[in-house]
């Protein structure tokens, strides 16, 4: 069972996931909710296995349904396993820092308070789930912060459409000569899976003029970019890439335009404005 064709969706680890369960919003990663969903009606459940660590856990997942009143557009989905069971304390092995800091500030606070605990931006643990050929069979791959450190640091050396293309292309730079560390290339794979699930959710067209280009010789040439520059960022969620053509791509980089989220557009720096016409997940 290979994940090279599986859709992957990034949960920040909070309480919640290290002694229960999470939730997916189908809306930021329609693919991979798409796959998840299409054999739940809303409202149902179904039993699922989970895999980490080479081990497998039992777990359930449940499309949430809404009233209407809530007026929610998206379903999410939700994933739930034993309180504290196997799957929670392997959770909690594995994030240990995460687990101890989180534990450590419940304690502190008062009974009732029941806010969720986020964790500090410089300590964020994720946990990447992939889907398998198989539906109701999934697999968690830990990102500690320690990996995500090990990008920003190995990102320092380089401009950001060198390490955009090493994500859209996966190349390897055998000149570089780099040691590059085991985070690094997870999180550059994780990377490139996010953006390969945007290309497919929007057919290989261009979110700003829609093309694809390429489609007469059967290729694909679009590329992920990252919204806010991921070299700074380090932020690889699907919220914060879009898919360009290598055109758009270019003028983006050469000119770094503003993007404003509340109104999907770019402002350029002669203040020509282009509107995002294609959009399912910003
Ligand atoms: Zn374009
Ligand atoms: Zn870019």
């Amino acid at each position: 069972m290979g994940i090279e064709d599986s859709y992957v969706y990034q949960k920040e680890v909070d309480w919640s996931l290290l002694t229960e369960g999470l939730t997916l919003p189908i809306k930021e990663q329609v693919v991979f909710g798409q796959i998840m969903g299409r054999f739940l009606e809303k409202g149902e459940s179904k039993p699922i296995r989970l895999i980490l660590g080479g081990k497998t856990y039992n777990a359930t997942i449940r499309n949430v349904k809404f009233q209407e009143k809530w007026n929610h557009k998206s379903d999410i989905l939700q994933i739930r396993y034993v309180k504290n069971g196997d799957l929670a304390r392997a959770l909690q092995v594995v994030f240990s820092k995460s687990y101890n800091y989180l534990n450590r500030v419940r304690q502190s606070r008062d009974k009732g308070d029941r806010r969720i605990i986020r964790l500090p931006d410089d300590a964020k643990d994720f946990l990447a789930i992939y889907t398998t050929e198989f539906d109701d069979t999934y697999v968690l791959d830990p990102i500690l912060s320690e990996d995500v450190i090990a990008v920003a640091t190995y990102a320092r050396d380089f401009s950001e459409q060198h390490i955009e293309n090493e994500m859209n292309f996966e190349i390897d730079d055998p000149s570089a000569g780099i040691q590059v560390s085991e985070g690094v290339q997870k999180i550059r794979k994780l990377n490139k899976k996010i953006g390969d699930n945007l290309k497919q959710l929007y057919s290989y067209r261009c979110q700003i003029c829609g093309q694809s280009i390429g489609e007469e010789y059967d290729a694909h040439v679009c590329e992920a970019h990252h919204i806010d520059y991921f070299t700074k960022s380090l932020n690889n969620s699907a919220t914060n890439q879009m898919i360009v053509c290598p055109n758009h791509h270019r003028i983006i980089h050469a000119d770094n335009p503003c993007f404003d989220r509340s109104v999907l557009h770019f402002t350029f720096s002669n203040g020509y404005i282009e509107p995002i016409r294609l959009n399912h997940h910003l």
